[in-house]
């Protein structure tokens, strides 16, 4: 069985402190000038949770690049230049909607959001605790909700924004030992399709990326035979690259692809086809 998000990551991180972690590229914020024919877009506010490392950090760095300001949600750790970080624990309702205020009083309303924080816990189902369980679901699905539901106010009232969901391949592929995890992840499908029902007449978008095998220091960490034993069952026969994730959250969050809301793109070699 190939479990992608196999790792266990630490949720018992210090407590939100809502301290904001000023741009160190201030430049990299401001949009310059044309470089061919083509209109620069006009740069948005753009809010990406988890940038300080990872698939979050990846996705930040796209956006910065294309002249957006951007800004995230993060628990600590260093920030790639240009991005603005309000300190917030996802689980912490309260500090999330202050990081918000926060990034709102100094960027402006948010045009995008990409909920990328998440974790794993894996554990057999018979061993698997109530803690372990709802845990996961705290961060993945309801951290998401609060972060969603924070920028959602400011969305409606400018009538645009940008919805994008970080699942993954497991949420509807399965993956043994990760009941906790997939079922967090399933669910924003269902978050993502209730949004685009209750706001798509508002010029809002919501929109699933679901990951297959992402090179990442925790992908680097698994016993070559093990990455190999993964990469042949991808059609594609190779991990991606954070950056490839990057890509396709930025084509979601584009103007172009203001008619594509409630999909689920998966970015994972072919690896869940067909689910
Ligand atoms: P990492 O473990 O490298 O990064 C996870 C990010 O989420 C970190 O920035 C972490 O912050 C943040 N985070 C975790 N819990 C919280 C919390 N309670 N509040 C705020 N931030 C939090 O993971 P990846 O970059 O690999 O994964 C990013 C997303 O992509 C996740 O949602 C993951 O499920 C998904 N994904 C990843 C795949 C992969 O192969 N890597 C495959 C499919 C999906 P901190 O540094 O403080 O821990």
């Amino acid at each position: 069985m190939v479990t992608p998000d196999c790792d266990t990551h630490d949720t018992d991180q210090p407590a939100s402190t809502n301290q904001t972690q000023h741009p160190t590229n201030q430049e990299a914020t401001v949009p310059t000038a044309p470089t061919s024919d083509q209109p620069v877009p006009a740069p948005r506010t753009v809010v990406v949770t988890g940038a300080n490392r990872g698939i979050g950090r990846a996705i930040a760095e796209r956006f910065v690049a294309n002249g957006d300001r951007v800004a995230t949600l993060y628990r600590g750790g260093d920030l790639p230049d240009g991005v603005l970080g309000a300190v917030a624990d996802v689980t912490d309702t309260a500090a999330v909607d202050a990081a918000f205020t926060q990034i709102e009083q100094e960027l402006g309303a948010v045009e995008v959001l990409v909920a990328n924080a998440g974790v794993t816990r894996d554990q057999l189902l018979m061993r698997m605790s109530d803690e372990e369980f709802t845990s996961v679901l705290d961060v993945n699905l309801t951290g998401t909700f609060r972060c969603v539901r924070r920028a959602s106010k400011g969305m409606i009232r400018q009538r645009r924004g940008r919805i994008v969901l970080i699942s993954s391949v497991i949420g509807l592929y399965g993956g043994a030992g990760q009941v906790n995890y997939a079922a967090s992840k399933a669910a924003l499908v269902g978050m993502a399709r209730s949004i685009t029902r209750e706001l798509g007449g508002r010029g809002i978008t919501a929109n699933v990326v679901a990951p297959g095998f992402i090179e990442t220091a925790m992908t680097a960490q698994l016993p070559q035979e093990r990455q190999d034993a993964y990469k042949a069952t991808i059609p594609a026969g190779r991990f991606a690259q954070p950056d490839e994730v990057a890509a396709a959250v930025q084509f979601l969050a584009s103007d172009e692809a203001g008619y594509i809301s409630g999909a689920v793109l998966p970015v994972d070699g072919g690896l869940g086809m067909g689910h």
